[in-house]
């Protein structure tokens, strides 16, 4: 066990660091209240190689792994810029193409998705199912040579500035009539194919939107990976999703403890700097604990990962996005606590950030179905629903 990063993972973290600075949180939170998009940002660090780190080099990629896609990520984050799209573009889309996808599907997706001028989003929650996939209804019907897919979903982060989104359906097994998961490719101007925006309560240039598959034709190759095993190649992309929600919520806290330590070491309203009282210091310290525990179980949770150990990366990177979430969800609320007033201005932006982070208890997976998950298959205790 080495708890020391390598050259290349301290020089990509700086590299990265340096783009942040360039953009950082005014660019960020300009462009949310605007109705304005990350794309600049997208773009320069695509050409830097940074969105596809974890992809193959032989199709565009950075040839490493989930450590040091999260090292982008959270270093974005840390800078006030996070980009919501690598979690589901290179990280979930990227992952399963790269791992079961054919090679006209690698060749196609993966050099784009590596250098940012392709966007995948990714489609699993639907209004009926929630946190339940086994009540997905959306389903895919074999015609001919093409697939025919009808349902609903919702809550889909960045279909506007997607060029396809990765969509979980279900086919109907020909002898048992029971349904199976598949995924499929969906471009997002095919014709059945439309979405529209959900207004959401937060402060993120990304949107969320509702999708409709009205009888969607695709191509028997818009089907990504093997039809008996798109559960498993599902549950490949599912790991790398909770590590890059950790490396959002672990950036996003320590860009908000920056602010808050940097405030309470200037701010004088008695005799010594507000840091100095340890009501204060007390707490900034704690979230600091926190955080530091949480972004060392995402860094567990990726190693295991990138060893191709894909059961302890399970359990890992589930606890990761459940400490991620928590920790930062207390760190912005220590925050806001710290700068007293200027904490809900828009000029600090702190009190926007507070959804934004608070959003990680509940996606991509809720805080409940993560102790779900761990009470059963880490504590062996029954199931109640
Ligand atoms: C900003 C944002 C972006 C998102 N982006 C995407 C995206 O790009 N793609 C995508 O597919 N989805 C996306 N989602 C959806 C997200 O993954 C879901 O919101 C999440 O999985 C929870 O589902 P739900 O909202 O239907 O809640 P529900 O399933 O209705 O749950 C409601 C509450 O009940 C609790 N609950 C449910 N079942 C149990 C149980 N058995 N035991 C205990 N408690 C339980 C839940 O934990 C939760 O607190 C996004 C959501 C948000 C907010």
């Amino acid at each position: 066990m080495n708890f020391t990063e390598t050259d290349e993972q301290r020089a990509l973290r700086a590299a990265v660091a340096e783009l942040g600075s360039r953009y950082g949180y005014a660019y960020f939170t300009k462009q949310a209240r605007t109705g304005g998009k990350l794309t600049q940002l997208w773009q320069d660090a695509g050409k830097l190689g940074f969105l596809g780190v974890n992809l193959p080099e032989q199709f565009g990629g950075g040839g490493a792994g989930m450590y040091e896609l999260a090292i982008v990520l959270e270093e974005l984050a840390a800078a006030g810029c996070g980009l919501l799209m690598m979690v589901v573009s290179p990280a979930i889309c990227g992952t399963i193409i790269a791992r079961f996808g054919t090679d006209e599907q690698k060749k196609h997706w993966l050099p784009k998705l590596a250098n940012g001028s392709a966007i995948m989003a990714f489609g699993i929650t639907e209004p009926d199912a929630g946190s339940n996939s086994h009540k997905l209804t959306t389903v895919a019907t074999r015609d001919g040579d093409t697939w025919v897919l009808n349902g609903r979903k919702i809550y889909i982060s960045g279909v506007d500035e997607a060029d396809a989104v990765l969509i979980v359906g279900r086919t109907a097994d020909a002898k048992t009539g029971k349904l199976r998961p598949v995924l499929f490719a969906v471009p997002t101007d095919a014709p059945g194919f439309t979405f529209t925006p959900l207004e959401m309560d937060v402060m993120m240039p990304e949107q969320q939107f509702l999708l409709f598959l009205d009888d969607v034709r695709l191509p028997a190759d818009a089907l990504i990976g093997e039809q008996n095993a798109a559960l498993m190649q599902l549950f490949a992309g599912l790991n790398p999703e909770r590590i890059m929600a950790s490396a959002s919520a672990v950036g996003t806290a320590r860009f908000a403890l920056d602010r808050a330590v940097a405030y309470a070491r200037e701010r004088t309203v008695w005799s010594a700097p507000i840091g100095a009282h340890q009501g204060l210091a007390h707490p900034l310290a704690q979230v600091k604990i926190e955080l530091e525990l949480a972004k060392l179980m995402m860094q567990k949770a990726a190693t295991l990962y990138d060893s191709g150990d894909d059961m302890a990366a399970g359990e890992a990177a589930n606890m990761a996005k459940y400490a991620a979430a928590e920790a930062s969800v207390r760190t912005v609320d220590q925050a806001i606590q710290t700068l007293g007033g200027s904490g809900l201005t828009a000029e600090y932006g702190l009190a926007g950030l507070l959804a934004n982070v608070r959003t990680t208890r509940i996606a991509p997976v809720s805080r409940e179905m993560i102790l779900n998950f761990i009470a059963q298959h880490s504590l062996g205790l029954p199931k109640s629903y």
